[in-house]
């Protein structure tokens, strides 16, 4: 790291885990990471799912892991069938809002637009924001992950302060042909885009911004390849999803080197 931005490392568990197994994993990661005082200066987040909330609130309101959700809605209640607003959240421990997954986009038909409304909502209820952006195969293959990027960026960050996005927004890069399919970015593939979204937010919101605002990778990542990313300084952390379902991944993972 040549900055003093702060390493993340977040486990995005997806649609995995009950109650009883997020119970038993987040009990023995607790223990687990007492005992490396290598994670400290780190800040490490789990997104488990909604109905897993309360009891990962019971374990991390006192503990230093965050508490992330995987989405979240605009509105404060309304007529919304499924959704879960920010101000619900209140009522748990929880730190960041993932934005923006490329599975809500892919399957769930969400639009830049909407994502941006999720991001106002979020911020407005003093929830940061993990915002995911990053292309297909086949955006990749035709010379168009800029544009793509650049797309999610600015679409989801439309009308955010410098300000705010300063304090509350971390943006994930996370090519989506790397997601899930053990097939991770090369490093200087990652690096290529993290340099590029600095430059974007120097841009287009203010110069210096983009050395201040963390910029994860996502995407396969996994213990054997976790060190390879955080040696490039323009890596600040992870969005990890399969490898962090298992509590040595995870913790290895976190215990990058
Ligand atoms: C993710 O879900 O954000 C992700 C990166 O998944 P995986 O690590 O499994 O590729």
């Amino acid at each position: 790291m040549t900055s003093k931005r702060i390493p993340f490392i977040c486990g995005n568990w997806k649609m995995n885990k009950n109650q009883e197994e997020t119970y038993t994993f987040i009990h023995d990661f607790l223990k687990r990471i007492k005992q490396s005082p290598s994670l400290e200066g780190r800040e490490i987040g789990l997104a488990p799912v909604f109905t897993s909330l309360f009891v990962a609130d019971s374990l991390l309101k006192h503990a230093k892991v965050k508490l992330c959700v995987q989405n979240v809605h605009w509105d404060d209640s309304g007529q919304f069938t499924g959704e879960i607003s920010p101000t619900m959240l209140k009522e748990f421990c929880v730190s960041y809002a993932i934005i923006g997954h490329s599975e809500r986009r892919k399957f769930f038909g969400e639009t830049n637009e909407k994502i941006n409304l999720r991001v106002k909502g979020a911020l407005k209820n003093n929830l940061k924001v993990i915002l995911c952006v990053g292309e297909t195969k086949e955006e990749r293959a035709t010379g168009k992950t800029k544009d793509v990027v650049k797309q999610h960026l600015l679409g989801g960050l439309k009308d955010i302060s410098v300000a705010k996005i300063n304090e509350s927004i971390v943006i994930a890069y996370e090519p989506i042909w790397a997601i899930g399919t053990g097939l991770n970015a090369t490093v200087e593939q990652a690096v290529e885009v993290h340099q590029y979204i600095r430059e974007l937010l120097d841009e287009h919101f203010e110069a210096g911004l983009g050395q201040k605002v963390r910029i994860l990778y996502g995407g396969s990542v996994k213990p054997d390849n976790i060190d390879g990313f955080m040696a490039q300084g323009d890596i600040d952390g992870a969005l990890v999803g399969g490898a962090s379902l298992d509590v040595d991944s995870f913790i290895r993972i976190a215990d990058f080197r």
